[in-house]
């Protein structure tokens, strides 16, 4: 079991705020000092462009980027570190598959088979794309208690779908999905299977080789590490048959004036300069993580959901969107009769952060009738008392409106 107050030394802003009550984990999450010290050494002590110089400095920071794919490649159970991009997040390594293999593979009649759970980010770089090649988009639906319906496959996965794109938990609901199952639906149809990882990656042990799924991506700055950094794992013989995303400097093996081959993977979809420091600090993230240990962060964030829910669900008037057993620490909620953005507002004097709106899932959002939700997300640093600070700054708001 992790020791919440010896992980909250290691996250200066909570001294340097100490009212802040950060409930909004499932945006982004606080960095501990070991990974903002990483940044800074980097730029204090070897600060230089990768993969090109041949002086001390460069070759160490090169060194470091690429020992941070090592460690990725490892977290995520992947068995060849080519399969490992670095990308700006999550919605770039979405929008680069959707753009070099979709570009490439998808005709009219063709199929993309989203969820109606999905983040904004693995919707529209797929509405985009279907409306360049002439494929349909099409939508598994979802069930009052935040579940997928997978009643009727047969409808959903056919002979004319290329690619199931589906999000591994929810930012809505917390919903853990079965993606194993789905994964084995879309290979007996020959799709192809993107797992949008964005929301599993930090909380839960992921392994890519035993999902089997095709692509995966994730963003650094939700797990701890920096903003500006993700990755996309795909299987290598698919990055070798794909066409670039990005052109430019580094992704090339050779250019003339008329053309030019490419680079191996995963460099090939490495174009320009990459986001070298935030690279290196989301290595340091990992390190950190490793170092709780993944199981001891699911078992804790258990105990918090636990707890949450008990303590939520005794609040009057309040309605909880999300009840499958088998999800994570989110909770998206209304209270009756109150807008979710003066919930979020009046909470804020209490210095507890939460997020209101529609979280970059509107379809979600119009299948519950609703324009909004607040949402408590919870990480590795919060704790029992922190829950219920929340419970009675929403008590107090439910008495201010009556
Ligand atoms: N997918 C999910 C499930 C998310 O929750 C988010 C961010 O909230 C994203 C994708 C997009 O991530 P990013 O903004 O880091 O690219």
């Amino acid at each position: 079991m992790i020791d919440v107050k010896t992980i909250r030394k290691d996250f200066l802003i909570f001294q340097n705020n100490p009212d802040l009550v950060f409930l909004d984990n499932a945006s982004t999450t606080q960095k501990p000092q070991s990974v903002i010290d990483t940044l800074s050494h980097y730029y204090e002590n070897y600060n230089a462009n990768i993969h090109r110089g041949i002086y001390q400095i460069a070759e160490k920071a090169t060194a470091a980027y690429e020992k941070t794919r090592d460690n990725v490649k490892e977290f995520i159970g992947a068995k060849d570190r080519r399969s490992i991009v670095f990308t700006k997040g999550t919605t770039e390594s979405i929008n680069l598959v959707a753009n070099s293999w979709g570009g490439e593979n998808l005709k009219p009649g063709d199929e993309v088979l989203i969820t109606e759970m999905e983040h904004h980010s693995n919707i529209i770089p797929w509405q985009l794309i279907c409306k360049r090649t002439g494929a349909n988009l099409k939508y598994i639906p979802i069930n009052e208690d935040g579940s997928l319906d997978l009643s009727d496959p047969e409808k959903y996965f056919t002979i004319n779908t290329k690619i199931v794109c589906v999000i591994h938990q929810s930012n809505v609901f917390g919903t853990i999905n079965p993606i194993a199952e789905i994964v084995k639906l879309a290979h007996e149809v020959g799709a192809l299977v993107l797992v949008d990882g964005a929301q599993s990656t930090p909380h839960h042990k992921v392994n890519v080789s035993e999902l089997n799924c095709d692509f995966f991506a994730f963003s650094g700055h939700k797990m701890l590490g920096p903003t500006g950094v993700g990755v996309l794992y795909a299987k290598p013989e698919l990055l070798e048959a794909m066409h670039p995303f990005l052109g430019g400097g580094e992704m090339i093996r050779k250019v003339t004036m008329e053309e030019s081959t490419w680079n191996d993977i995963p460099w090939k979809f490495e174009a320009g300069t990459p986001n070298i420091a935030q690279v290196i600090g989301l290595g340091s993230a990992i390190d950190y993580i490793n170092k709780i240990g993944r199981e001891n962060i699911t078992e804790y964030e258990t105990e918090l959901l636990k707890y949450a829910q008990e303590k939520l669900q005794s609040i009057p008037g309040i309605n909880i969107y999300g009840t499958v057993k088998d999800k994570g620490a989110v909770f998206s909620f209304n209270v009756e009769n109150i807008h979710p953005h003066d919930v979020a507002h009046i909470l804020d004097t209490y210095g507890i952060a939460i997020r209101a709106g529609h979280h970059c899932a509107q379809p979600i959002m119009k299948k519950l009738n609703i324009a909004a939700t607040n949402r408590a997300s919870f990480y590795i640093y919060n704790t029992l008392g922190e829950i219920d600070q929340l419970v009675n700054g929403l008590i107090k708001t439910v008495e201010l409106f009556n």
